[in-house]
Formats: structure tokens, sequence, C-alpha cells
């Protein structure tokens, strides 16, 4: 296998060498210029794109193609034309177009639309993005397309993500004019994302409602053994889990997907992916293909993958780590700290930028991870805390101390050295120091976004972070280009951004209520759930953002909310729904049935020599008795808040999901819990955490 990966990567690709290899030159320079001039393909280029897709395909074994977009659910969506035409005598040909390449009109009524499509057309389109590269998957060959309505409304995740990364290009481009650097055309935003999930067998998946139903187990007391031991962090891959992760990582090279990283992660079952990063779109699509294998895998492996920010109480979520920097088409990463003073000038211009986007943007950036299952992590003593805060590092975070109060910085035993922007020291690129309860970590050369949950799709948040940037870097490039002294406009201009956003650095524990407290008083937002977090969606500042930048109108901006506002209420609704029909059906009449078995137990022992003790077993009969009544009479509470729904706003509507729908199903679960934990084996209707946790030997 080993020597066949490079031959198998990329395999199901039609990447930009089979094309150099199956199209003309003129046709080849065609889409590259396209592609570089950002403007659309002609029809002539499109029928030959096409009709070398089509017998690449075949080749390769497909039969029908597809428009892959990205809807707003979060997850792909794809359906499947052949390519057969017919022809005289009932035979058929296998055809495809270079408008069937370029559009298509899917019949998308369906999807979440925010309102949108009511305003304006009712049906949407899918159009090729030709910057990312068709690939085959599952028979079919898959194009990768944005969605938007008739009236060019976007309603998908792509199309934003597309504007957002030209919106940072133009203004980080100005940025490196000014510098004095004419090369550079484009700059681009670069993300890793590593990607959490678990594992368990089927056969225990099947038999939990909850995780069929919600991702989740709704109930679960706590199991003998969970994490404790922290013995799988790390630990040895069983085979079982071995053989899953080769035959992913073989699915992932083919479509070219640069999975690098395999390893257990710190909860029983739990694993995690990384790849090579790359630029964002493919990032973004990559990610997707990749939580899709993950669950495919799993299939033909008897597992069950579950993508869920919370599958398990009180072991460790999962999460996905958004590495994100950005570089230059020549190849400089600039958030590398540079080796000449002119390099760190510039690095610390693009630093300051980011540290006052994500002070003045902090809403946006914890609504970009507001989603219910990432309830369970943010905010919950789990990483990350829900406040947002930047770590640097001591190192760094010396540099920008010294810079703001213009004192002299010393490097760890080493010489002092005048800080100003011409005489920086050396910041070390590897800082290895990390600060695991960060939720944006400066990690050497990019910052890691770790609040994402896993289940998500990584384009949010990756569009807030490249707009964001854009406009920090618009307003910089607006004052510098307009300066007599660029050296000292520089100076001045780190000077003051990193006095006034300072507050966003924190370096120390952030799992501590003390943090709680300070951050409070600095004024930073603690936005510790979904529904509190989605209420400062539409705050005139990011409304306007994203308008000036064009990465969403008003429209689709608040038709965003509206989705993430439905999505949250239906999430905790189904989950309520699914734990009052857990309850009626399979846990009071499990519990009834062992209750009657211990009373059985009372009367058989009485039967048979009545002055034996049977107080052990009426003490149980009490306690069963006890816990069943408060678990019904909390179903009950909570079957009566799902039907009280209030009518208002949706922020009114989630509001109510949160403190009282959410607060209702915590009772519920305390009372089944203590049931399950005295209820023999025998009777409880599912399996326990520890079978699920263990389920793969
Ligand atoms: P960790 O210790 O957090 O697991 P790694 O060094 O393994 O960190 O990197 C995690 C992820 O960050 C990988 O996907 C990696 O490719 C990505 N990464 C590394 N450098 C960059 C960069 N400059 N920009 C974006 N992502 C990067
Ligand atoms: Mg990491």
């Amino acid at each position: 296998m080993s020597s066949k990966v490079p031959e198998i990567f990329g395999s199901m690709v039609f990447n930009e060498e089979v094309m150099r290899q199956r199209l003309s030159g003129a046709c080849y320079q065609g889409w590259k210029t396209c592609i570089e001039e950002g403007k659309p393909l002609t029809l002539e280029i499109a029928n030959e794109i096409a009709n070398a897709m089509k017998d690449w395909a075949i080749e390769k074994g497909a039969t029908h193609y597809t428009h892959w977009f990205q809807p707003m659910t979060g997850v792909t969506a794809e359906k499947h034309d052949s390519f057969i035409t017919p022809i005289e005598n009932g035979k058929v040909m296998m055809q495809f177009s270079g408008k069937e390449l370029v559009r298509g009109e899917p019949d998308a009524s369906s999807f979440p639309s925010g309102g949108l499509r009511a305003t304006f057309e009712a049906r949407g389109y899918t159009a090729w993005d030709p910057t990312a590269f068709a690939f085959i998957k599952d028979g079919s060959l898959c194009i990768p397309t944005v969605f938007c309505s008739y009236g060019g409304h976007a309603l998908d995740k792509k199309t934003p993500l597309l504007r957002s990364i030209d919106e940072l290009s133009r203004q980080a481009v100005r940025i490196m004019r000014l510098f004095g650097d004419s090369n550079v055309k484009r700059v681009i935003p670069q993300v890793g994302p590593e990607q959490e999930y678990f594992l368990v067998d089927k056969s225990v998946y099947d038999q939990r409602e909850d995780l069929i139903l919600t991702g989740r187990t709704l109930f679960g007391a706590k199991p003998p053994k969970g994490q404790e031991l922290d013995d799988h962090y790390f630990g040895s891959i069983k085979p079982r889990i071995a053989a899953y992760m080769a035959e992913l990582d073989e699915e992932l090279w083919k479509l070219g997907v640069l999975a690098r990283t395999k390893h257990n992660e710190v909860a029983p079952s739990q694993h995690e992916l990384a790849p090579i990063y790359t630029d964002a779109n493919t990032a973004c699509d990559h990610n997707q293909l990749t939580m899709e294998m993950m669950k495919k895998v799993a299939g033909r492996h008897g597992m069950v993958c579950l993508l869920h920010e919370k599958p398990f109480a009180g072991v460790n979520g999962s999460g996905k780590h958004n590495n994100w920097s950005i570089s230059t088409d020549t190849g400089l990463n600039l958030f590398k700290p540079g080796s000449t003073p002119s390099q760190n000038a510039r690095f610390l211009l693009f630093l300051a930028a980011f540290i006052k986007g994500v002070d003045e943007y902090q809403e946006l950036l914890r609504c970009t991870v507001a989603i219910p299952g990432n309830d369970h992590r943010l905010g919950a003593q789990e990483a990350p805390p829900a406040i947002i805060s930047i770590f640097l590092g001591d190192e760094l975070e010396g540099v920008v101390e010294s810079i703001i109060h213009g004192t002299k910085y010393v490097e760890q035993g080493k010489r002092q050295l005048n800080i100003g922007v011409d005489s920086l020291p050396q910041i070390p690129q590897d800082n290895t120091d990390r600060n695991r309860t960060s939720p944006l970590a400066f990690t050497g050369n990019k910052f890691e976004f770790r609040m994402l949950g896993s289940s998500q799709s990584i384009s949010g948040p990756n569009i807030a972070l490249n707009t964001i940037m854009a406009e920090e870097l618009s307003q910089f490039a607006d004052v510098l280009e307009k300066a007599d002294d660029f050296g000292e406009a520089l100076n001045k201009l780190i000077k003051e951004t990193l006095t006034a956003h300072q507050r966003i650095i924190f370096n120390g524990n952030g799992y501590e209520d003390a943090w709680v407290k300070e951050a409070e008083k600095r004024g930073l937002a603690n936005l510790s759930c979904t529904a509190d977090a989605l209420k400062t969606y539409l705050l005139p500042k990011n409304v306007e953002l994203f308008e000036k930048h064009g990465v969403y109108t008003k429209e689709e901006f608040a038709a965003r909310s509206e989705i993430h506002f439905e999505n949250y209420c239906k999430v905790i609704s189904i989950e309520a729904n699914t734990m009052v029909d857990m309850v009626k059906r399979d846990i009071y009449p499990a519990v009834c049935a062992f209750m009657k078995e211990v009373a059985g137990t009372v009367a058989a022992k009485k039967a048979a020599l009545a002055e034996l003790d049977c107080s052990t077993e009426e003490k149980l009969l009490r306690t069963l008795s006890g816990y069943s009544r408060s678990l019904m009479e909390a179903c009950e509470e909570l079957e009566n808040a799902i039907g009280q729904v209030p009518s208002g706003s949706l922020a009114e509507e989630a509001h109510y999901y949160r403190y009282t729908v959410f607060a209702i199903m915590e009772k519920v679960r305390a009372a089944a819990d203590a049931l399950e934990v005295i209820t023999s084996n025998k009777f409880w209707p599912y399996p326990s955490y520890a079978e699920i946790l263990f389920s793969i030997k």
C-alpha cells in the first residue's frame, strides 16, 4: 500500500494535472486565465472541459454527474443525473455539455432559505466554482458548485466564503504594496481543520433511540470508568480502529484530501484526524468530504461515527480546531514573525489587525460557533470557554506589552532590545507554550480558532475571520496610504491599535471562574449559550461589516440569522420529544417491570419464611418508586412545555427553548439516570455508557 500512496493520491480528482493532459492548450490556458482573473468561462471552453471531464469520469467507472453544493443546512447536497442521452434504435450515448457543467437547476425548494426565496424567486440554481476541482465519489462525477437564487442571493455557504476570500486578498494586497511588494497578486487564507469524532459499535448504537434521532445520548448514568486514567489519549490504536483509519485515509487520499495525522483523543472511543492545511475554499470542501467519509467508512466496519459535539455527558466533547493563516501567492505566510526588522513590522501590522478585529467582532465570532451541540462544550467547564480572547504566548505578549508601554523588551536571558518597529527582536517561530484553554491561540505562524463544533461546516467561522481581517486591513491601508512618513505612521498605528485592544489578550487559564470576572471587568462579551449568542448576530456593526465588503447583503445575512435560530429551536424540540418518547415507552415501563420483580421477591420471601427480613427490597422499592414519580412529573412538565412554545420572535422562541424546555430536560435526565444505576441490567432498555464507550474491543 505505502508505495502506492503517491499513485492513488488525487486519483479521483479532475485536477490541474489531468486538465493539462486532457485539454487542448488553448482551453487549458483559457481556464487558467478565467481563474486568475475571476471571469466566467466561455461556452466553448466549458464544452471542452465538460467533454473531457465526462470521458475521464467514465474511464473511472462513473455513470452520473452531480452539482455538489453546500446549502445552509451545513452539510452537502447532491442530485445525480446520469450521462445517458437517447439516440436511435432505443440506444443511448454518454453526454455532458458545457451548459450542464456550468449551471444546474436543482429543485431546491426544500432547502432552508431564511425567507430569501419567498421574497425573491422560487427556485435556485447552482453554478460551477471553477476554482475547485471536480471529483468522483460513489460512481458520480461531483462538480463543486455555488447555490444562488434567481435574484442572485447566495443560498449556500460557499458563495460568501469565496467572496470573503477575494475581499481579504484585495485588502491584504494593498498592505503588501505599502511595504514595497509589487509581485504579490493574491493573498489567500489557509486553513487546517483538526476533526474530532467518536466511533461506536453499530450494535449498541442501534439500541439507542437518542443516538439515532439526535446524535447524542439524552440519558446515561456516569460509567464506573470514563476518561479518568487518561489512558486513551494518544494511546495505541486498536486493530479495528486502525483498519478503519487506514481505509479512511485511502478514501480521502483518492479524493485529494491531505489527511495526515490520526490519533486517539482524550475520551474513550474518541479520535482525531488532521489534514495538512490548504487554501480556505479547498479546506472547507475537504472537511465536508472528510466528515462524509468518516461516516461512510464506519458503516463498512460495523461502526457508527458520531460527529455530534457532545455525544456523552461527563466525558470530553468533540470540537474542530480551525488553524487559520494568510499567505501570499508568492509563498509568504503573513503571520510568520520574520527575521528582519521590516518583516517583523509587517508581521506586527497583521497581528495588530487580527487583535483589533477579534476584539471588535467578538460577538460575531462567538455566533459563528453557536450551534446547539456546542452549548454542551463552550462555557460548560470544557474546552474552550465561551468568552472570546486571544492567547499570544509569553514571548509575543512581552513584545506587545513593550510596544504599548514604549519600554525595553528583554529576550529571555538575552540582550536588551529597544522596541520600535525598526528594531524588533526575533520572535521565536515555534511557540510551543500551548494554552489549551484559549479559544483563539497564536501557535507560531497561525491562529488556532478552537471553538468550532465537530459537526459544523467550517465555512461560517472562516467567512467571519476573512471578512474581519479584510475590514481591519482596509482601515489600516486607508491610514497608511495617506501617510507622509510611512515608518512613523506604521509605528503609531501599531502602538495605538495594540493599546486600544489589549483587553482581548489573555494568557491565563480560561477555565477559571476568576477569568469570567476579569473578562466582565474588561467589558468582554460572555455569551454562554446559542440562544443568547444569536441575539447579537444582527448587531448593526456586523451587518455593516458584511455589506461593506460585499460578502453578505443585508437580506442574505438576516436569512442566516433566521436559519440559525430556527435550527436551534428545531434541535431542542426534537431532543425534548425524543426524551418524552423514551421515558414513556421504554424507561418507565422497564422500571415498573423491575419494581414488580422486586415486589415479587418480597412476597416470595414472606411466603416462604414469614420472619425473613425484607428491608433491603423495601428500601429499593421505595427509592425506585420515588424516582419514578420524579421522572414522570418532570416528563409531564416537559410535554406541557413543548406544547406551550410562545409565538413571538425567533429570538424569544429560542430563549424559551433554552431556559424553559432545556432546563426541564435536565430534570428528566437526572431522574432517569438515578434510576439507571439501581435498575437491574436485565430490565434497563438501553446499553449503558460503559457498554457504548467501550464497545470497540
Ligand atoms: P496541533 O498541535 O494543534 O495538533 P499541528 O502542528 O499538528 O498542531 O497542526 C494542526 C493543523 O494546523 C494541521 O492541520 C496543520 O496543517 C495546520 N497548520 C499548520 N500550519 C498552518 C498554517 N500556516 N496555516 C494554517 N494551518 C496550518
Ligand atoms: Mg490543535
